[in-house]
């Protein structure tokens, strides 16, 4: 016992004193770089998607020391920011972690927005989805009561993760998972630990075969705060508000999501131990890989997949933070991704990743032009659509990464996407066209001084709350899912005509949809609802409609007021009563030139009809006789 205890002293003292000793982390920025620049940095194996914050003042970097010399030997001008990363994150977070912890409570008390799909005539929603929201700002999400920070400058340790499955098994074993190994063969990371997965939905401990699955994960990149802390917001989330939330309780009834938090649990392991406190900057997993200095050794996980492995954007160096393996799925840990992806068939994957405050998605290691020579469907319509919706309120900037920052080959993404069939280099892809993104999560340019890799702890939970409408329509579009477009103006001039929509079908699984209307005024005598839509293809939006007659005795401005209920095959995605008005475009007429006054009633002076008419023959005077007299009062 007293040899363990003293083993363990020994190896915390040791691995103390390598970290003090090697403090080599330098934030740096390098003014307006070049194109010519940044391919540069990219040869060098320099890591651009992940930690490269691009703004006015140029490209800002988190280099260690060999890399600072690599691009110092490249004749690359950068000026130092933060001398030391490490301490820097680590004070930080120390001063602001009480206070982190004391707002986060306070906010969970917040209250939530009401979502709407139609400015004017939604008069109240039954039944929600966030999808359908379109507010000028984001919902404001409650702080999930069970939501906390970690203690390592606010983020979960390894252990405390395990410990937060654990907890949201025992208060919900209805709706999750016992944490379970993620590999089908039992295999562990390279220190021998067990990646862990937990799946969310009704019958949890059970794949149910017809229910489409998505996937997220995190900490594949052991240094990315906010790649795990988002997804226990979000899950503690749905946790929570499964059974008073409709959607949330329909999204969990009829869909399996599937979590991976830790990736990498060896490279977050390492940094607790060499930077308790927060800071460390451990991005691969623990391979040794050559006499490389404080967190260089590794592989990273992210260049370490199949699909266009070594096709460019990641580096044979060894100490190099973007060192892809000597072949690909060299690695326990992006074999246990590998594995467990392909006893799945996920619509959808976020592959949470932190902090460039962008949606990138696959594909990224390979030209576009090459994949298209190839006759590879790289699904860009759908991600287009898609991005616009998930990026509505964070602003994320989106798009594939070899357009967004550089080439970056063997990442997950593109190996989920992939074709069974392999291209230049590397090997096949996954074969089930799975469309993968990698949310960058960050804390907005706007808050770019408290953002890093470390956030300030005081932002963790705002980042989380930037991801939760892409976690939400992840789901969502992985499944039957489709918008209701109210394409009726709120004025209904006439006593019968059609009520238009539009059904926008936003899903990856096949379902028929039905609109159903229910009158709720009483001057509404007859509506009938549009005929059940079915086969619609992905993005496609069908207008229909729906005829009404009004009660000839509504007055002008009467209000008509109908139900409109969105349904797929599972049952409703969306309810909400509608408020139009009734707003003829003639309120009354009568023609003077045949009826003169007859259908008027007179007071107040002698009324009748002059022939000095602005248009036809007559016009309705108060002095038919002809002009007053001068000074005559008359009322
Ligand atoms: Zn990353």
């Amino acid at each position: 016992m007293k040899k363990i205890l003293l083993s363990s002293i020994l190896l915390c003292l040791c691995l103390q004193a390598t970290y003090s000793q090697n403090l080599n982390y330098k934030r740096i920025i390098i003014n307006a770089p070049s194109h010519d620049v940044i391919h540069t940095l990219s040869d060098l194996g320099m890591d651009l998607t992940c930690g490269a914050v691009i703004n006015s003042q140029g490209l800002q970097l988190e280099l260690s020391k060999d890399e600072l010399k690599r691009v110092k030997n490249k004749g690359i001008a950068y000026n130092v920011l933060i001398d030391d990363l490490t301490k820097y994150y680590a004070d930080r977070a120390t001063k602001n972690l009480p206070n982190a912890i004391q707002e986060l409570e306070a906010q969970k008390t917040s209250l939530h927005a009401k979502a709407g799909f139609g400015k004017t005539s939604v008069s109240n929603i039954l039944f929600d989805n966030i999808g359908q929201y379109n507010g000028c700002d984001e919902i404001n999400w409650p702080t999930p009561t069970n939501f906390k920070l970690g203690s390592m400058g606010g983020c979960f340790t390894v252990s405390e993760t395990l410990a937060e499955l654990d907890l949201m098994r025992s208060l919900y074993p209805n709706i999750i998972s016992v944490k379970t190994n993620a590999s089908p063969t039992n295999q562990t990371t390279l220190e021998g630990r067990t990646t862990y997965y937990v799946r969310i939905s009704d019958n949890p401990d059970i794949d149910e075969a017809n229910e489409p699955e998505t996937l997220y994960t995190g900490m594949t990149h052991s240094r990315e705060v906010s790649s795990l802390m988002n997804l226990m917001y979000y899950m503690w989330y749905i946790l929570e508000n499964y059974g008073s939330d409709p959607a949330i309780t329909s999204l969990v009834n009829n869909q399996e999501l599937y979590f991976i938090p830790i990736v990498n649990s060896d490279g977050l392991a390492y940094n607790e131990a060499v930077a308790p406190n927060g800071g460390g900057l451990q991005r691969k997993n623990r391979r040794d890989t050559g006499a490389c200095s404080t967190y260089t050794d590794g592989i990273d996980l992210n260049r370490n997949f199949g699909y266009y492995w070594g096709n460019g954007g990641s580096s044979t160096s060894g100490c190099s933070e973007t060192y892809r393996g000597t072949t690909y799925f060299s690695e326990p840990e992006s074999q246990i991704v590998r594995d467990f992806f392909l006893d799945h068939d996920f619509k959808l994957v976020l592959n949470h990743h932190s902090f460039k405050n962008a949606m990138l998605h696959g594909y990224a290691g390979v030209d576009p032009a090459t994949l298209d020579a190839a006759g590879v469907d790289r699904r860009e319509d759908e991600f287009a659509k898609y991005n616009h919706d998930m990026t509505h309120f964070n602003r994320y900037a989106y798009g594939p990464s070899t357009q967004i920052s550089a080439l970056n080959s063997g990442n997950m993404n593109d190996w989920m996407m992939g074709p069974a069939v392999a291209g230049s280099t590397g090997g096949p892809g996954a074969g089930k066209d799975t469309m993968a993104w990698t949310p960058e999560n960050g804390g907005g340019s706007e808050a770019a001084s408290s953002s890093g890799f470390w956030p300030n702890p005081l932002l963790i939970d705002d980042i989380a709350r930037r991801a939760m409408r892409a976690n939400f329509l992840a789901a969502y579009f992985s499944g039957k899912y489709a918008k209701i477009i109210d394409l009726s103006s709120s004025n209904v001039t006439d006593l019968s005509g059609n009520f238009n929509f539009g059904i926008e079908y936003l899903g990856q699984t096949d379902s028929d949809f039905t609109l159903t209307v229910t009158p709720i005024s009483s001057n509404i005598t007859s509506l009938t609802s549009p005929s059940v839509q079915s086969g619609m293809v992905t993005l496609e939006q069908r207008n229909v409609s729906a005829p009404f007659t009004l009660n000839a005795s509504i007055q002008p401005n009467d209000a008509i007021e109908f139900k409109v209920a969105l349904s797929n095959d599972d049952g409703i995605l969306y309810e909400a009563n509608i408020i139009k008005y009734y707003t003829p475009t003639i309120l009354f007429e009568d023609d003077e030139e045949t009826n003169g006054i007859s259908n008027w009633t007179a007071s107040g002076g002698s009324w009748g009809t002059t022939s000095d008419a602005f248009s036809g023959t007559l016009a309705i005077t108060d002095s038919p006789a002809g002009p007053y007299n001068n000074n005559e009062s008359k009322t």
